[in-house]
């Protein structure tokens, strides 16, 4: 989440009267930006990472292992902490930073400064991220854990499974059946967040999972342990009514999704065209990167057909009316909008030749009055089209202490919409009255449990968004593809069993100025930054690609990409297509590196190759199993608490290195040793 602002929020009776006004001044604040800075250049790669951790609760005598509601405790003694550190030391080092997320259980980490574009900062994410899990492990109790596990397997079970205990019935901003109030940050922003997406669509949100069919799971399945009779709320007969799908996880409120941990990258181009290409390149990588990070295949108690929190979260905040989402024809709503406000990404944005306009082939509402206004003021066609699609969502918190901002220099009625859009990918123009750039935030995939997994996946990307800029790289497919990926990747074991849509030529045609395939050496040695490019370094700054030879591409659209097995886009298939891996691996040949660097950069492409060819489970496969080979487990999709017990145990041990699990991690994966070296930049 970003900054919390203080103030009074607003019911959604009186705050949607300010919808257009929040809207009409955040556009006036995105132009004021755009006039400032839309011919800013030069910004070095700056990047960084956000994980999430749940605090989990273990009583080894009752075997019960529960979320922890500590947040407010936890981040009341590192926020002095982390001061100190900085505080008391020297420039060279910075404190990791925590925030509040949206559970009462979560905390969020980042790095205390991005890291740079040097390969110092490159091979010290793992320790950093580690000080940081460290550094909140020793400011809980000891019987409390922070991991980094996607979803809480038995979030909303009847009966405790929250420290302390509350009764859902108290839950006055969802109404949920299954979760109580005190789940939620107290921070007003949250259950105000919560109470008015039910209120704007006017009932709860619904969300149904396909049950993992066990050899003992009752046909059809019927959860018993929805209260389907309660008559607290207004909205309790929705479950009986329609709301629980038969043979299905059923789940009511935006704390099954929003209480979900991930792994989020963001990272600063040189300009904003830069940041247009590297947002372009990231489109189709959304949905191949949840599949090989997907770790939750546990829901509310049971075990679900699909290994991915996407479904969920997108359905945990989908604060679309029934005419929206066209069910009723439009009356008292603008539009039919096919998505949540969390999903994924509808436009490619990038005015580059190779974002042909077919590949911009969804559905696409947007407001033509914010369009119209972005084009009379001189913004491009695309972006427009972006920023008016934003802007079809009303704002959901408004505080009355903010209503009048001054444009000048405030970007909060903007940045209200723009961070409630939650999408697989975020452009992020700079804030105001900041040093910071043009940035895309890459956000699909799941948190990992082990610090070297996570960065692993951050490194990757890094390095891959290295490798697309510097060789111009063409990875566009039209995006309803990416969509059918999204879809494809959630389904239980698809990294193993399925395929997805890929580019089947990504390099770049001849061009009229240079020859294809000697662009890598010039991109990356060349002194294209302005700065002249150092060894060692991963820069910005890229030149865009240059006209084809032979002019625009004309051909179908459709006969650009192909069906590939996530071993074939990640490790190769054939000459033609090197393979995710491969490009990763030529773009690293043109860096000079020292041997350890090497060596722990090899370490973390050898989990990705292996993960992408099923030599390692991904976490879902693995957990599934776990819990299907626990001595516990009567074959009937249950969670019980003995087993998620063993489960978290199991997980906290991997990650420090006491228990060792080679179908999920290599063989010499040693755990979570504390390394406070990494503060050192
Ligand atoms: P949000 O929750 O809004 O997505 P956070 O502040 O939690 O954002 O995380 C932002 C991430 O971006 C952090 O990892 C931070 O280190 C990194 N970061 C900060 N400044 C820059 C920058 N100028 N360019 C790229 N990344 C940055
Ligand atoms: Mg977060
Ligand atoms: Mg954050
Ligand atoms: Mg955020
Ligand atoms: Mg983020
Ligand atoms: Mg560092």
């Amino acid at each position: 989440m970003g900054l919390l602002s203080l103030g009074t929020p607003l019911a959604w009776d009186e705050a949607k009267q300010y919808a257009d006004h929040v809207r009409y001044n955040g556009i006036t604040q995105f132009l004021n930006t755009w006039d400032r800075l839309k011919d800013r250049y030069g910004d070095e790669l700056l990047w960084g990472d956000e994980v999430e951790y749940m605090v989990v609760e273990l009583d080894a005598e009752a075997k019960s292992a529960v979320l922890s509601l500590c947040q407010t405790d936890v981040l009341a003694r590192l926020t002095p902490l982390t001061s100190s550190i900085d505080a008391a030391t020297d420039d060279s080092i910075t404190a990791p930073t925590f925030h509040p997320e949206y559970g009462r259980y979560m905390l969020e980490s980042t790095p205390g400064s991005p890291y740079t574009g040097c390969l110092r900062d490159l091979v010290s994410v793992e320790s950093n991220m580690r000080f940081r899990r460290n550094l909140a492990r020793k400011n809980m109790r000891s019987n409390q854990i922070p991991l980094t596990f996607t979803s809480f397997p038995r979030l909303g079970v009847p009966g405790k499974f929250t420290s302390p205990y509350y009764d859902p019935s108290d839950a006055i901003s969802s109404h949920s059946l299954f979760l109580p109030e005190e789940i939620t940050n107290p921070h007003a922003r949250f259950p105000t967040l919560t109470a008015n997406i039910r209120r704007r669509r006017r009932s709860k949100v619904a969300i149904n999972l396909p049950i993992f069919v066990d050899e003992r799971t009752p046909r059809p399945f019927v959860d018993p342990t929805i209260p389907w009779e309660r008559n607290i709320y207004p909205e309790d007969p929705e479950a009986k009514n329609g709301a629980a799908l038969v043979d299905h996880i059923y789940m009511d409120a935006m704390g099954f999704g929003m209480g979900c941990c991930c792994l989020q990258l963001t990272f600063q181009a040189c300009h904003v065209g830069e940041s247009r290409r590297l947002y372009d390149a990231f489109v189709p990588l959304g949905p191949i990167m949840l599949a090989l990070t997907a770790a939750s295949p546990l829901w509310r108690g049971y075990i679900a057909d699909v290994d991915c929190r996407w479904n969920v979260i997108a359905g945990s905040v989908d604060d679309r009316t029934e005419e929206e989402r066209g069910l009723k024809p439009l009356k008292d709503n603008k539009f039919q909008i096919p998505k949540s406000r969390y999903d994924s990404i509808d436009w490619y944005l990038s005015e580059s030749w190779m974002n042909r306009p077919e590949y911009n082939d969804n559905p696409f509402p947007y407001d033509t009055s914010i369009y119209d206004r972005l084009r009379e003021h001189g913004v491009d066609d695309l972006l427009s089209k972006h920023v008016a699609h934003l802007f079809i969502r009303d704002p959901i918190v408004v505080y009355s202490e903010l209503i009048d901002q001054d444009n000048t220099t405030s970007t909060d009625h903007f940045e209200n919409i723009q961070s409630t859009n939650w999408q697989t990918l975020r452009f992020k123009p700079p804030p105001a009255n900041s040093p910071i750039g043009w940035r895309v935030e890459f956000r699909s995939m799941e948190v990992q449990m082990t610090d070297f997994e996570n960065a692993a996946f951050a490194v990757f990307i890094v390095l891959l968004s290295r490798a697309v800029m510097s060789m111009n790289l063409n990875f566009y497919v039209p995006i309803s593809k990416v969509d059918e990926n999204m879809r494809r990747a959630q389904q239980r074991d698809a990294v193993r069993s399925s395929k997805f849509v890929f580019r089947k030529n990504v390099f770049p045609p001849p061009s009229r100025t240079n020859s294809g395939s000697a662009s890598l050496a010039t991109a990356v040695n060349g002194t294209t930054n302005g700065i002249g490019l150092k060894h060692r370094i991963l820069p910005n700054c890229f030149p865009p690609p240059a006209l084809p030879e032979e002019g625009l591409p004309k051909g179908s659209v459709d006969d650009e990409y192909d069906e590939y097995t996530m071993d074939e886009i990640i490790n190769g298939r054939g000459v033609a297509f090197p393979g995710l891996l491969g490009l990763v691996k030529d773009y690293l040949n043109t860096l000079d590196m020292k041997d350890a660097e090497s060596q722990k950069i090899d370490s973390y492409l050898d989990l990705i190759r292996c993960r992408a060819n099923g030599t390692l489970k991904t976490p879902a496969t693995w957990i599934r199993d776990f819990v299907r080979a626990h001595p516990a487990y009567k074959s009937d999709s249950v969670v019980s608490e003995e087993i998620n017990y063993d489960l978290m145990v199991a997980v906290d041990e991997i990650e420090r290195g006491v228990r060792r699990a080679p179908d999920l991690l290599p063989k010499d994966y040693t755990g979570g040793k504390e390394d406070p070296g990494c503060l050192h930049k």
